[in-house]
């Protein structure tokens, strides 16, 4: 292959992407190189659209659009009021949450663990969950943390922020395998974890 520097960069780029390795940046990049007009066009305006339109909120870590103002009552504009808010890691947890249709109400999502090496406690919003829910009317923080051993650190560290609020927190427990993350888990798990969930004792 001879080396046109726009090509070289376009893989580096692909292939920083989950799953996919430089053999496989090659291949994508090729497929885009013979269909321009049907893939690279729009996937360009997509990606555009998105860097500039959507962002994820600093106060309860959904990703939004850059035109809807979220405040710490009503972080999300889903059009209904509700009392519980669901804690998850990631947003591809809040993804597989909301997939399994267990849980109705509002999300949470810390971008990661405490004992993330790259992630101190500020950045994972939870001072802004405590916001959330002193000022929203919140009856219950479920906490679906991973349960592995950094899922469960952060999850007690939020037990322990929110022990001078009146809210009812309960976690995964039941039927949520040891390590296990909440967005490779299936539906059928997820549901029994979110049923069978358990309140923290204060
Ligand atoms: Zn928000």
């Amino acid at each position: 292959m001879q080396n046109i520097n726009e090509i070289e960069e376009l893989i580096k780029v692909i292939s920083k992407l989950p799953g996919l390795g430089p053999k496989s940046a090659k291949r994508i990049v090729l497929k885009l190189m013979n269909n321009k007009d049907e893939l690279i066009k729009p996937m360009a305006k997509a990606l555009a659209d998105v860097y500039k339109n959507i962002s994820r909120c600093n106060i309860c870590g959904i990703l939004k659009s850059n035109t809807i103002q979220c405040n710490y009552s009503n972080c999300e504009i889903t059009g209904s009021e509700y009392d519980k808010i669901c804690v998850v890691e990631n947003i591809s947890d809040q993804w597989s949450v909301e997939s399994s249709s267990i849980f109705k109400g509002y999300f949470h999502i810390l971008g990661g663990t405490i004992s993330s090496a790259d992630k101190n406690k500020d950045e994972l919003l939870i001072n802004s969950l405590v916001e959330r829910v002193k000022i929203g009317k919140i009856k219950e923080v479920i906490l679906a943390t991973s349960a592995t051993v950094e899922g469960q650190t952060t999850a007690f560290y939020i037990q322990d922020s929110l022990k001078n609020t009146n809210v009812k927190i309960s976690k995964l427990a039941q039927g949520l395998p040891v390590g296990g993350e909440i967005e490779n888990l299936d539906d059928g798990t997820l549901i029994s974890a979110f049923k069978n969930r358990q309140s923290f004792k204060k």
